[in-house]
């Protein structure tokens, strides 16, 4: 078809012409026919070839009308024509066609300077924007309201933040600061490298503003994790009658995400709805996202489920969802759902189940997660394979989690590679092991970060290693030159706490150099319980009531000292303040895996299927253990009664119906293990150790800080945790 584009269509037709078979002649070709035959306008005519390049349409007959143009000398003589054939070029893709033709015509002429920037701008070249614009710089040749937008475009693109604002000075010492499409470009820049501030500014001298700008700038406070301020200008946008379109609304739905507002997401959905902007799947996406980010899981599903067509991104949306507001079981419900559905998970969807698995200390579905990345061959980067090892070390397999680590990577590992498997040694108590891996990571030349000074630090806390932890924070500071975080002075104050160095932990904290925060505190009173502390624990609390004066964890842990020690009235006086302020303890809740589904209870549980005789279970095995010798510690019962009625209620502890279910259900050699929300009590952890001996079991609890082995009578944390 491209036969038709020769020379002779740039001579008049003959009458013939219009007999033209029609069918087999592309549209424009028609239409150019057509006017050369009715308008009779000679093809020598600059005119001729404008209409023919604007009804050409495709790069093959562009390069024939440039080749016939190049014999006649129009393109020097008329610029449009050149700009024309410039954008075209650019437009087809053929940007260095597009570049040798300004070459050969460019001249001085900022009009068609302009338009080979724009050409480029406008296929996304930034840095072939950029040079060129500098080039019409040095060339002394002026830019104006048709450069500035374009070049501008380019800097946002790239986050260039400083070849930006040299353009705005050259925006103002060329006058050109009030012009509308400018100012638009300026604000844009600003918004999207960062500069949200500098941004407002031109924003807020601006005549006019059209909701482009208002987008932009809205976008830049979400990006900048300014979302309060980016509420308030939307709302500044609608006073002006302006309605957001759906581009805002992402930006919107994202900001509340971010604050959190479960009141506003509703209206924003609204929104949403009543401007039909679900329909785009983008806007339909960033809602569930908003939800979750809420926190409001259910509207998150509600909002997933109503959607006709949904792609990954709605998938992992959900399911992130679900696994960031601790519902993990649910997301690995989901993700089966998603296995036989049309959209195929991907490594980040990959990312978050493995993390789900972690959490919920699952290994059964995490061992099926990993050989279903494997076996579709799913292109594992080094995060998913971190995440990987973290989920068989937090699952209680570790070596597993030690073989993934020792095969490699094929990128090799990172530092968070070493984090996780020192972090895993620590967990399951493994100091020494944890201190070999730290110089091993060192001397294969992996520099430590602060994290891995955490992840040590309690390596030591939770293998009891005093000297060896002092000796780490010590070089923390004089080998490495870093700082110690709070987080590595509350490390060390767990670490001596643990170990009994009250007083050496009370003075560390007195040194540090910013004000400890409540992990540090935290760490001092969960200390002064082990050591029956309650003088220390008060002073600690005291801090810890100020800094958290919602955190009920703490008021509950001080209970514990104060009923360690009869306090009973301090007991009294503590859970008024907490019933005062509306505060719960939190419930715990313990899981267990059998047959492939997850079993939950929380605190004397009347709702699995088999509670009665998990109770009964549970009498049976208190029994038991008195006769081997157990007894009840019940200093952690904070009612004020009975000792016998204290035992009743630590029966029926979370863990310990798990753990009896475990025995009621599991074959004799399996190993029960049970995931639990919050710290193991006294009296379970004493409890375990009596059932390992008296039944030959291996009872592995995960808790909210570490690993418990219990085995033949004794816990690998060797009372520590
Ligand atoms: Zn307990
Ligand atoms: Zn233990």
């Amino acid at each position: 078809m491209y036969g038709l584009y020769t020379n002779r269509w740039f001579f008049p037709p003959s009458r013939n012409a219009t007999k033209l078979s029609l069918p087999k002649t592309p549209p424009n070709l028609f239409l150019f026919s057509f006017h050369f035959f009715y308008n009779s306008i000679s093809p020598n005519n600059p005119i001729s070839f404008d209409f023919l390049l604007k009804s050409c349409n495709s790069l093959e007959p562009l390069k024939q009308i440039h080749s016939s143009l190049s014999t006649t000398g129009f393109i020097l003589s008329n610029p449009q024509l050149g700009a024309q054939l410039i954008t075209k070029y650019s437009k087809f893709g053929d940007t260095d066609a597009a570049r040798s033709l300004f070459d050969a015509i460019k001249g001085c002429n900022s009009f068609l300077w302009n338009t080979m920037i724009r050409a480029y701008a406008n296929v996304g070249h930034c840095n072939e924007t950029l040079e060129l614009y500098s080039v019409m710089h040095r060339m002394g040749i002026r830019s104006n309201n048709y450069t500035y937008p374009f070049v501008l475009k380019a800097c946002a693109t790239k986050s260039l933040v400083f070849g930006g604002k040299s353009v705005h000075l050259d925006v103002i010492r060329n006058g050109f600061d009030s012009d509308a499409f400018v100012e638009a470009a300026l604000v844009d820049m600003y918004a999207k490298c960062g500069e949200i501030d500098d941004g407002r500014r031109v924003f807020d001298e601006m005549s006019k503003r059209d909701l482009v700008c208002w987008t932009a700038m809205i976008t830049g406070y979400e990006q900048a994790d300014r979302a309060a301020e980016s509420l308030v200008l939307l709302s500044e946008m609608q006073q002006e009658g302006l309605v957001a379109d759906s581009v805002t609304a992402v930006s919107v739905a994202s900001a509340v995400g971010q604050l959190g507002d479960v009141q506003k997401s509703r209206s924003v959905h609204a929104h949403v709805i009543r401007n039909g902007f679900l329909e785009d799947l983008i806007v339909a996406n960033s809602i569930i996202a908003m939800y979750a980010k809420c926190g409001d899981v259910k509207a998150a599903r509600i909002a997933f489920d109503g959607m006709k067509v949904k792609d990954g991104i709605s998938w992992n949306s959900l399911l992130s969802g679900y696994a960031q507001n601790g519902f993990a079981t649910e997301a690995l419900l989901l993700f089966e759902q998603m296995r036989v559905s049309t959209v195929q998970p991907n490594p980040v969807t990959a990312l978050i189940v493995v993390s789900a698995c972690a959490y919920l200390g699952s290994l059964h579905i995490g061992r099926k997660v990993h050989s279903f990345i494997v076996s579709g061959r799913m292109k594992i980067d080094t995060t998913l394979w971190n995440a990987i090892i973290d989920m068989y070390a937090k699952c209680g397999d570790l070596e597993t989690a030690i073989q993934v680590f020792d095969n490699g990577h094929e990128s090799g590992r990172n530092v968070s590679s070493w984090n996780v498997m020192i972090s895993g040694y620590g967990m399951h108590g493994h100091g020494k092991e944890a201190l070999h891996l730290f110089s091993r990571m060192q001397e294969e030349g992996v520099e430590p970060n602060h994290i891995t000074f955490t992840c040590i630090l309690s390596a030591c806390s939770h293998a009891g290693l005093v000297d060896e932890g002092r000796k780490c924070f010590y070089d923390l500071r004089k080998k490495f030159f870093t700082k110690p975080t709070v987080k590595h002075y509350a490390c060390m104050v767990d670490l001596l706490g643990r170990a009994g160095h009250l007083e050496e932990a009370q003075a560390l904290i007195a040194e540090m150099p910013s004000e400890a925060n409540d992990g540090v505190w935290g760490a001092l009173l969960g200390a002064c319980r082990i050591h029956r502390n309650a003088e220390l624990g008060q002073f600690a609390a005291k801090n810890l009531f100020r800094l958290e004066p919602e955190h009920s964890g703490y008021y509950v842990l001080m209970s514990n000292i104060y009923a360690a020690s009869n306090q009973w009235h301090e007991v009294g006086k503590l859970r008024q303040v907490m019933k005062s302020r509306g505060l719960k303890k939190p419930a715990a809740f313990s899981v267990i895996e059998f047959r492939k589904e997850v079993h939950g209870f929380h605190t004397a549980d009347q709702t699995h299927p088999e509670w009665m005789e998990v109770y009964r279970k549970v009498e049976i095995l208190a029994i038991e253990m008195k006769m081997a010798g157990h007894v009840p510690d019940t200093s952690c019962v904070l009612h004020d009664v009975e000792e016998e009625d204290k035992e009743h209620i630590l029966n029926y502890h979370s863990e310990k119906l798990a753990v009896a279910f475990g025995i009621m259900k599991m074959d004799e050699g399996i190993p029960i293990q049970v995931t639990k929300n919050l710290r193991v009590c006294h009296d379970c952890h004493s409890a375990f150790k009596f059932i390992s001996y008296v039944h030959k079991r291996k009872i592995v609890v995960r808790d909210a800080n570490r690993f418990h082995h219990f085995q033949d009578g004794c816990c690998s944390c060797k009372d520590y945790w």
